[in-house]
């Protein structure tokens, strides 16, 4: 203190740096304290840095997420849940030999008859009928009376898994935290995927699960984003549509009005762009 008392007078410089990080503005300031004494002869200097972030208004206001493929890990549940029920019904007696292969087949197979659900060729109910029919014959493997059973098994196995894709957890505890309003539009049955949600222990990030049940419409049809932009009381301007299906969420949610994140972890390309395109679920945070 009794040197203080010594120092003449004291001068301060203020200089700052603006950089953005993230979309957001970043100032960095830097302050340089010079303590001249009384005589001319004592000079310290002190500098300290302080980074102030400032937030711009954020653009949109409401997320939509599509679920399956997109946050919960469908492929990796799928084939947990195939590979008990190989072993639950002694699959390999009814003359498949490969559970690996039973599980590829199955996966080609349903994201085939997916593609022309979206494309509005076939019914819910269709699939549920004829997809382990239709793996079997693809097996070459005469279909066991208990195909159905095998698929209401498969319906009863698959929502309680709990894997979701890499890196969706942080993204959502980090949009969250910056004050997104979240919620699901999803072709999936309601009961389905509310079990899925569950699961997964993502519940309590989304104020509203839209799904072809709740809205009588389905991705890509422009309803089904119709009754999410009104259930989450918004305007189409504030709410951006993330999906990994082209078709179903980015081409409808365009059509609609809404801009899109092509979530496209296997880099594809359309003559069009979608609003964003992202590779990892991680660079929302470079977006949002
Ligand atoms: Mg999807």
């Amino acid at each position: 203190m009794s040197k203080v008392s010594n120092y003449r007078y004291i001068d301060i410089s203020l200089i700052y740096i603006t950089y953005s990080v993230n979309s957001r503005q970043k100032y960095q300031f830097l302050t340089q304290v010079n303590y001249v004494s009384t005589n001319h002869s004592y000079y310290s200097q002190k500098q300290t840095h302080y980074t102030i972030e400032l937030f711009q208004e954020m653009k949109y206001k409401h997320l939509f997420f599509d679920l399956d493929h997109t946050l919960w890990d469908f492929e990796r549940n799928s084939s947990e849940s195939l590979d008990e029920i190989f072993h639950t019904l002694s699959l390999q007696d009814h003359g498949v030999s490969s559970k690996q292969q039973f599980i590829d087949t199955f996966i080609k197979i349903n994201t085939h008859l997916w593609d022309e659900f979206d494309r509005g060729r076939i019914h819910h109910s269709y699939i549920r009928a004829n997809r382990f029919l239709m793996v079997f014959d693809s097996l070459g493997i005469p279909c066991p009376e208990n195909h159905l059973e095998i698929g209401e098994l498969y319906l009863h196995t698959l929502p309680y898994k709990k894997h979701l894709l890499h890196g969706a957890l942080d993204m959502l505890g980090y949009v969250k935290e910056r004050g997104y309003r979240l919620h699901i539009v999803t072709n999936g049955f309601t009961e389905i995927q509310a079990r899925k949600i569950a699961s997964s222990g993502i519940s309590h990030f989304f104020e509203n699960v839209i799904t072809f049940e709740t809205a009588n419409a389905k991705k890509p049809d422009p309803d089904i984003f119709a009754c999410a932009v009104q259930q989450a009381n918004a305007s189409k301007g504030e709410c951006i549509m993330i999906g990994d299906n082209w078709l179903a969420d980015i081409i409808g949610a365009r059509n609609f009005g809404l801009d899109t994140v092509y979530y496209n972890p296997s880099g594809l390309q359309f003559d069009e762009n979608p609003t964003y395109d992202i590779r990892l679920l991680e660079e929302l945070k470079t977006i949002l």
